[in-house]
């Protein structure tokens, strides 16, 4: 039998428990779908591990990624690519703000938390993966790999699927059922691995509702042996996925 393929599913912009990250995280759970949430930890607080905590068995299932600093947009340049690890910021900055949001994450989601870093915007440059390399992160989950890895254990997970659009307010957009399907499809064809990323922020009435949908389907794919939802803490541990 071939060897299922992987989809990490990857939730940005994690800050708070509100009602649509409530409704999100417990129909993950409740389905039994890992999911790696990537939280902004200058932004987090206490409440969001409390309620997390509170849930039965979320250990298997959750895993707390960081999310850069605070999510702050530094490229100054008017109708630039927004970065929030870029250019604009010398080795010192970017390692204050990386390591501050490390201890904060650490304190905050304990055993939860697996060393990964995801870049806001998906946007980095090489002084970036350098320095999560240096402070051993075992991850680094962003888009395409733009520059090649430092001589580490640190793996580059591409996470080349998302589930929404953006608008020219740069606001996300879910895409309709049928396109996340194909979208995750497409990628799968490709590679043994997708990275899969969306906003549960933009997941509200039908959106929600597709959204379920898609997870569904992708979960019936999983009994059938054809995919495995993962969390980042298994490539951490075997250090590959
Ligand atoms: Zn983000």
């Amino acid at each position: 039998m071939k060897k299922p393929k992987i989809i990490f599913l990857r939730a940005d912009d994690i800050c708070r428990p509100d009602l649509k990250f409530k409704k999100v995280f417990d129909f993950l759970a409740e389905n039994e779908i890992p999911a790696n949430y990537a939280a902004i930890p200058g932004k987090t607080t206490s409440a969001l591990s409390d309620f997390v905590r509170k849930r039965s068995a979320p250990a298997k299932l959750v895993n707390f990624i960081q999310h850069g600093w605070k999510h702050v947009n530094h490229c100054a340049e008017p109708g630039g690519a927004r970065y929030e690890f870029g250019p604009a910021r010398v080795k010192k900055q970017q390692k204050h703000d990386i390591s501050r949001g490390f201890d904060r994450m650490r304190a905050i989601f304990r055993e939860l938390f697996a060393p990964a870093f995801a870049p806001p915007f998906h946007a980095y440059d090489e002084t970036t993966v350098l320095l999560c390399a240096e402070m051993k992160f075992g991850v680094f989950a962003a888009g395409k790999k733009l520059f090649p890895l430092p001589d580490s254990k640190m793996i580059y997970l591409p996470f080349t699927v998302a589930l929404s659009e953006y608008g020219s307010d740069l606001r996300p957009r879910p895409l309709p059922l049928e396109r996340m399907i194909a979208a995750t499809e497409l990628r799968l064809r490709e590679s043994s691995v997708a990275g899969v990323r969306f906003h549960h922020d933009a997941f509200f009435g039908s959106h929600l509702d597709d959204f379920m949908r898609y997870c569904r389907f992708m979960k019936k794919l999983e009994t059938a042996g054809i995919v495995k939802f993962a969390l980042i803490s298994d490539v951490i541990a075997r250090n590959s996925y």
